[in-house]
């Protein structure tokens, strides 16, 4: 009764790690396009144990918003009939992964393993803490995994539908006295494996930096993960993953203002209403209120755990507010 207890507890917190949907222009052009057409070249199909993939490039780039077509071809096989592929790859395809979105699992590796792989959530891989080469993949890339539930980002919804997930192991967060949420660290190894999986993943769907994401990012209502102590800046100085501000760029917005202008702003419907535009343009699903509601704390909390991880409090300062209006100048909207 008590372990049943505890695992319906655990798979309630996993729970929200689920759900589904396409759409929009991510504005990235895939570089090196090979362009082949049914009349004039046949690209190489390449026949292993592992199945049938194509091995350059056949997309069109002029209707393929981020990604490449190489890899691998799963087709049917009607009885008495036979496919044709070889002389009839259409150019108008790609991808429909657009997105990778990284999580924690709030549990051990044990127990991540079993709610994964057993209950309702599921992620494409998952991330040990153990000191060892491996990375577990639970779910096809090409299989639709249940880990960012009902979620949003710029035209975008419901992202289990064009996203890759990595779920990493990590005990997630405490409350102390304060009413402060102290986060466990991930340890450097780690890291470094979820970097190589990262970079692997966005390099061969061409992923554009915008649509590299925590769960936070995409659900900041309901989600925290992977919380302030995962180390985006350092994806992005050592690996290229993700997005991160130009610091002479925040400089010069962060001295624009102080901290006494900011105070007699925060009281100003329309300075309000500025900030949750910027918010909401830069890609965060927020409804423009015209006050500081739960909805804009949770999503400025989600900002700062993610581009201002020492201070994850969901209050504006003056500092939070010149990073977002660096990232927005650095990568604008499509
Ligand atoms: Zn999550």
């Amino acid at each position: 009764m008590r372990n049943s207890l505890y695992f319906i507890a655990l798979s309630f917190i996993l729970l929200s790690c689920a759900s589904n949907k396409p759409a929009q222009k991510a504005g990235i052009k895939p570089a090196n396009l090979v362009r082949t057409t049914s009349s004039t070249v046949k690209p190489p199909i390449k026949h292993d144990v592992q199945g049938d993939y194509y091995t350059v490039n056949i997309a069109d780039g002029s209707k393929n918003d981020n990604t490449v077509s190489y890899g691998s071809i799963v087709t049917a096989k009607p009885e008495k009939y036979k496919v044709v592929r070889t002389f009839f790859p259409a150019l108008a395809q790609n991808f429909r992964q657009k997105y990778l979105i990284f999580h924690y699992t709030a549990l051990d590796n044990d127990k991540s393993a079993t709610v994964l792989s057993q209950k309702e959530v599921s992620a494409h891989y998952l991330v040990n803490d153990k000191d060892d080469k491996e990375i577990y993949q639970l779910v096809d890339e090409n299989k639709r995994a249940y880990h960012a539930g009902i979620s949003a980002w710029r035209n975008d919804k419901n992202l289990n539908d064009t996203s890759i997930g990595i779920e990493i192991v990590n005990l997630g967060y405490t409350v102390d006295a304060s009413g402060k949420k102290i986060f466990a660290p991930f340890s450097d190894d780690q890291i470094k494996k979820v970097a190589a999986l990262a970079k692997d993943i966005v390099n061969r769907y061409m992923i554009p930096p915008t649509n590299v994401l925590a769960h936070s990012d995409i659900a900041p209502s309901r989600k925290q993960d992977p919380g302030p102590n995962f180390p985006w800046k350092k994806l992005y100085d050592q690996y290229q993953i993700g997005m991160w501000y130009d610091e002479a760029t925040k400089q010069s917005f962060l001295s624009a203002t102080t901290p006494e202008v900011l105070s007699t702003q925060m009281t100003d419907i329309n300075f309000i209403f500025k900030v949750q535009n910027f918010l909401h343009s830069f890609g965060y699903d927020l409804a423009l209120s015209g006050s500081w509601d739960a909805p804009t704390q949770r999503t400025l909390e989600a900002f700062q755990c993610h581009f201002r991880p020492e201070k994850y409090d969901g209050v504006l300062d003056v500092e939070t507010l010149a990073i977002l209006q660096a990232l927005l100048q650095k990568y604008s909207a499509k």
